[in-house]
């Protein structure tokens, strides 16, 4: 006989333990994990419904007191049933409970006021508003105003959220245009789209033999998964656009993954131009009763595209065609939430739920996902050409220690300088990227060489110095923990205490100093802290309002800026030394991207990359934007040290308030796994994690290595089991990171 184990209908709260029923003999040929079936429930026997996770051969209780399915539940909504059978398949994959994984999956209704939202109209007549628009396009400081003129006379209506953060237009500037009586707010529920096209453009672009090939051999294989490779401006979005009308053609829906900073206003425009009232975008920023409503919406077939970051992928469509992921590499993909998933395997599985086929495309791939292409598991398209016809920028190294050795101490080289200068004098922008990736600016004494560290967590504090007249303070950016900067070392009480290396508030004022007629913006950790700080910048140096913009990583991703033609990114190697074995493969992606960013325009433009190891094997491929270099050449590494792609990973995290407990336990864990003796299972640790201490808790971590992955799912079930019998370990905190991408 069989058993099926099942969860009872969403609405009670009882997620988290399955309770298992007898499947009867006539229905064992049509029960799977996902059938919504009817079963007696409670002391009543009431009839209530239930989705079956999963099949089992034994029951673990007398055979008296089994139950059995009524039956299978008559036109029963499919959808739930896959997103829970997903949601299974995420509690055993990534280990988490039931629970957490449904509430991953699906989003539990809150009961919200309704928001109404607020639009924004042209209150005066078409020429008027023109008028006003080259008044502000010419006098100064009034940028924001046309930004949103400009996009009023073009598209008439606008959802005013989107013109504060997608548009980085204040609501100070709002209120003023309203005062003015040139526009006017109105709220409504009438418009959902947050972009309204007056009508629709005319769609004229013609796929190039490349973005053909792609799209129709993704047509022909739907059961396959795909990688577009295809260089930045190659045509990717193009392909996507081609599939998803495809799939609303053959009435089907698409769910589009765009990370999240990439999805600027201009992409937004790009796709409700081309789809109308057919798309929904949602955000990070939508509060759980919008992002539900959004999920209504696409359940009762109102959209038939979903376009937003990781959790879009949980869109209930019942019909889904495609699951697009762009930008697949991107870490953000990957979620630092029990239960840890990455969007990439689960949307494969949910491919495989679903009947969907799932797109990846990137312009520098996932080692991970080159390896899958490379031996045939995912089907590889490649675009080679940019097809608006612009250059692929110039890129060049500079060596740092060579700088030094000739007496340049600056953190700039001669060469970087007079580039700048020169795009200063043609009244073309720079943008000056540092890399400080799993590095930030820490003072250290130099009498005893202690690092300044946060009282509770094992992790060096980072130096702050908020401009003219505050003061220096510490900052722990793991727990916000702050402290003025002290005189002397805590350690030592030597009066030599330095800070190491670059920060973005030193080179915004030594770049004020050097080129006192430029504007210089900044953006990082700091400056962004604000709502919407972020596109604020970004909008600020787009509209030319500055000619240097200085910033960590987040510069370069999203927005094109086409006045751009100099990138400097002052500190290639940095990131280098994270410790992780990801290390490499994001310093790649990192430089190849800024480089990226260099020549959008009609301009050709030039990337110099500072560094201190001209000779990295990543630098130097990033240099020749050679992918297939950079690639083998990690693919090796990985080999020969079993790392991912070539062997699959998992780390136990073990954490504990008492330093004891958490040490003693995993040292137990470790021993049980290695008694258990599972052929070609690597076990590496335990050791204290990188970081050793969180918040007052003491971390330990155990890495697990092995070329199947479901060997490793074993070893975590069997710990599981071991944790739920176990008194001594009850408080404990065990958590699974499958494919970590961060160091512990
Ligand atoms: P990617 O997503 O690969 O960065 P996009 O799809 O954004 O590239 O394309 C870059 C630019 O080239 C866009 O402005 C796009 O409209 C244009 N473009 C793409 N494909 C074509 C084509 N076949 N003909 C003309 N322009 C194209
Ligand atoms: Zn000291
Ligand atoms: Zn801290």
């Amino acid at each position: 006989m069989k058993y099926a184990k099942i969860i009872v209908d969403i609405s009670h709260e009882k997620l988290d333990r399955p309770f298992v029923y007898g499947i009867p003999e006539e229905l064992e040929e049509e029960i799977t994990a996902g059938s919504r079936v009817e079963v007696p429930f409670g002391k009543g026997n009431r009839r209530i419904s239930g989705y079956v996770i999963d099949i089992t051969e034994q029951a673990d209780f007398e055979p008296e007191r089994i139950k059995y399915i009524y039956g299978i539940r008559k036109g029963s909504l499919k959808i739930e049933s896959q997103l829970i059978a997903l949601a299974w398949w995420m509690k055993e994959q990534y280990g988490s409970t039931m629970n957490q994984a449904l509430k991953t999956v699906i989003p539990i209704k809150k009961s919200v006021k309704e928001v109404r939202k607020q639009y924004i109209y042209l209150h005066t007549d078409r020429e008027t508003a023109k008028h006003y628009l080259l008044e502000y396009q010419t006098k100064k400081n009034t940028a924001a105003r046309a930004r949103l003129l400009e996009e009023l006379l073009e598209q008439e209506i606008l959802e005013q959220s989107v013109v504060q953060e997608k548009l980085g237009v204040s609501r100070s500037v709002i209120r003023a245009l309203q005062d003015k009586q040139i526009i006017e707010i109105r709220s409504d529920v009438i418009f959902r789209n947050p972009v309204h096209m007056k009508e629709q453009p005319e769609y004229d672009i013609v796929l190039n033999q490349e973005q053909r090939t792609a799209v129709e051999e993704i047509l022909n294989h739907r059961d396959r998964t795909h990688l577009i490779f295809g260089i930045t401006g190659s045509g990717k979005t193009e392909v996507y656009m081609e599939l998803i009308q495809n799939a609303i053609e053959n009435g089907k829906e698409t769910i589009l993954l765009i990370p999240e900073i990439a999805l600027t206003y201009q992409t937004m425009k790009r796709f409700y131009q081309r789809f109308g009232n057919q798309i929904s975008i949602i955000n990070s920023k939508l509060s759980a009763g919008e992002r539900y409503d959004q999920f209504q919406r696409a359940k009762q077939g109102e959209i038939k595209v979903m376009i937003g970051p990781r959790s879009a992928l949980f869109t209930p469509f019942r019909n889904l065609g495609f699951i697009i992921i762009d930008e697949e590499h991107e870490g953000a993909y990957k979620s630092e939430q029990i239960p840890r998933y990455h969007a990439r395997e689960t949307a494969v599985r949910r491919g495989e739920l679903s009947g969907a086929t799932v797109v990846l495309g990137s312009a520098t791939p996932s080692v991970q996902s080159f390896y899958r292409a490379e031996r045939g598991e995912y089907m590889l398209h490649r675009l080679t050409r940019r097809a608006n016809h612009l250059f692929l920028p110039r890129t060049e190294v500079v060596d740092m220690r060579k700088e030094l050795a000739e007496g340049n101490r600056e953190v700039f080289s001669r060469r970087l300088l007079e580039l700048i200068s020169d795009r200063l004098e043609k009244k073309e922008q720079v943008m000056l990227f540092i890399n400080r990736r799993g590095y930030s600016g820490f003072v250290s004494c130099r009498s005893c060489g202690t690092p300044v560290k946060c009282p509770h967590c094992d992790v060096s504090l980072t130096h702050h110095k908020y401009g003219y007249g505050r003061r220096e303070t510490l900052v722990c950016h793991y727990c916000g923990y702050s402290m003025d900067m002290p005189r002397v070392c805590p350690e030592c009480a030597s009066k030599y205490l330095g800070r190491f290396g670059i920060g973005t508030e030193q080179v915004e004022t030594r770049m004020k100093e050097l080129f006192p007629q430029a504007a210089v913006l900044r953006m990082d950790f700091d400056t962004t802290r604000e709502k919407d700080g972020h596109e604020k910048i970004l909008e600020a140096f787009a509209t030319r309002n500055a000619d240097i913009l200085v910033g960590t990583q987040m510069i370069v991703k999203g927005h094109d800026f086409p006045y751009v033609t100099l990138v400097g990114v002052l500190a290639a190697d940095l990131s280098l030394f994270a410790a992780d074995f990801l290390a490499g493969e994001r310093t790649f992606q990192l430089l190849t991207q800024a480089a990226g960013r260099a020549g959008r325009g009609k301009r050709p433009g030039e990337a110099v990359f500072q560094t201190y190891n001209p000779e990295d094997a990543c630098i130097r491929a990033a240099l020749h934007q050679d992918y297939q270099s950079f690639y083998q050449n990690e693919i090796s590494y990985r080999s020969l040290m079993a790392y991912p792609p070539v062997y699959y990973m998992a780390a136990i995290l073990i954490s504990d308030k008492n330093e004891m407990l958490a040490e003693q336990a995993s040292g137990d864990f470790a021993e049980r796994i290695e008694k258990s003796r599972i052929d070609g299972l690597l076990v590496i640790g335990p050791s204290k994690a990188g970081l050793s201490k969180l918040n007052d808790i003491y971390r330990y971590v155990i890495y697990l290595k092995h070329q199947e992955n479901d060997v490793l799912i074993q070893v975590k079930n069997r710990l599981q089991v071991y944790l739920n019998r176990s008194e001594k370990y009850r408080n404990l905190s065990v958590q699974f990171d499958f494919n970590p991408m961060n160091g512990y």
